[in-house]
């Protein structure tokens, strides 16, 4: 049996969060808000959370971590180049976007690339793919990926924030994430599923088709 997972629909920039679950355990794959929707179907399904793992730090990611942290007893792993994102995102939400937001929560500790989570009998890999952010990272389980603000459906993460970086992205992108089979499922951070194959060929930004090569959502 391959991993489970649902997805929620958070908050005002409609970020993903992703329950992924096996045999009754769980993790939380970026909490962006709305703390309530997630633990209603932790409650329903019976799940037992073992932590919160972000996919990277910005604001629309991790503010439901503290609510859910405390409500469940779980810990908070982020990758560590996003942890001046991560401790300095008052400010930069802010200034970036002019959103104020709470204080951040401070990560339990820190995944790097390679690292094997398990997931009941299941697991995810750590694929570290900078770009988005410094410590953008996807996790990888058999046939699924969940990747963040670095792929969606037809589009890439933008790089105009701080620590994003254009050239990165792409190399994240094409070196990392395309070497997966084509049949691999999608899971982004924003917006609907997708597959490896279908943007290996057709992504406007990274395809073998595109044309365009800089990002702008997410
Ligand atoms: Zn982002
Ligand atoms: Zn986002």
């Amino acid at each position: 049996m391959p991993l489970s997972y649902i997805v929620h629909e958070v908050g005002m920039l409609r970020s993903n969060s992703y329950l992924a679950f096996d045999s009754g355990e769980a993790v939380i794959i970026d909490a962006g808000d709305d703390a309530w929707k997630i633990m209603e179907s932790i409650q329903e399904k019976n799940l037992r959370v073992r932590a919160i793992y972000a996919t990277h730090c910005h604001f629309d990611h991790v503010m439901a971590v503290q609510d859910l942290r405390d409500a469940l007893g779980c810990e908070f792993y982020i990758h560590p180049d996003d942890a001046e994102i991560l401790s300095r995102m008052v400010e930069m939400t802010r200034g970036f976007l002019g959103i104020e937001v709470p204080e951040p929560p401070k990560p339990d500790g820190y995944i790097q690339e390679g690292e094997r989570i398990s997931v009941g009998r299941d697991s995810l890999i750590v694929i570290h793919t900078p770009g988005h952010s410094p410590g953008s990272v996807c996790y990888r389980s058999g046939g699924i990926l969940f990747s963040g603000d670095t792929l969606f459906r037809g589009s890439i993460g933008r790089t105009d924030a701080y620590g994003g970086d254009p050239a990165k992205i792409l190399d994240s992108i094409v070196n990392k994430l395309f070497t997966l089979p084509d049949e691999v499922v999608v899971l982004p951070g924003h917006g609907p599923p997708t597959e490896i194959g279908w943007e290996r060929k057709n992504n406007p930004f990274v395809g073998e088709r595109g044309l365009i090569r800089r990002g702008k959502n997410g």
